[in-house]
């Protein structure tokens, strides 16, 4: 994805109310993040436990979604919605998402089962790790990497649904 700014990321929220915007801390790694092999940022949010993030690009637009975790996690092991690996039950959780313009303001949400730690970017790549004198290259298509990006940017598409 293109590289962003801080500022770029907390002005790309289109569900946030302005409290939220205010108290989103960025991931603790935001400066070293390398732009060219993420294509999404996703992170708990390290000022609220159970606030998530997720920045994605969508035709071409950048759009950050705030993510509530549901409480409590559920016992049994469940399927990540967006990477689809099976996890252990502490390791899926529902996180739902106002939608963005007047149909959150009247309380619609949508909601999937993630990887507790939004780490499904990299849970991905761990799942499936390259052969030895493989190299993954910017751009190149691989299914279940292009699956996890489209899955996530179709959750955006959902939370934006109604405003455009
Ligand atoms: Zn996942």
């Amino acid at each position: 994805m293109r590289a962003l700014t801080e500022s770029d990321v907390r002005a790309s929220f289109v569900n946030a109310d302005p409290e939220e915007l205010r108290l989103i801390e960025m991931p603790h790694d935001f400066l070293l993040i390398d732009w060219d092999f993420r294509d999404f940022l996703a992170w708990r949010d390290p000022a609220s436990s159970k606030r998530g993030c997720v920045v994605v690009e969508v035709d071409g637009r950048v759009m950050g979604i705030v993510l509530r975790a549901a409480d409590p996690a559920r016992a049994r092991s469940g399927m990540c919605n967006i990477c689809h690996l099976m996890q252990p039950g502490n390791q899926v959780a529902l996180f739902s998402a106002r939608r963005a313009g007047a149909a959150g303001a009247r309380g619609d949400s949508v909601g999937t089962y993630i990887c507790a730690d939004l780490t499904c970017h990299d849970n991905v790549r761990l799942a499936h790790p390259l052969a030895p004198n493989e190299i993954r290259l910017p751009g190149q298509i691989d299914s279940r990497l292009d699956g996890t990006k489209r899955r996530m940017e179709g959750f955006a598409k959902r939370v934006l649904e109604g405003l455009v």
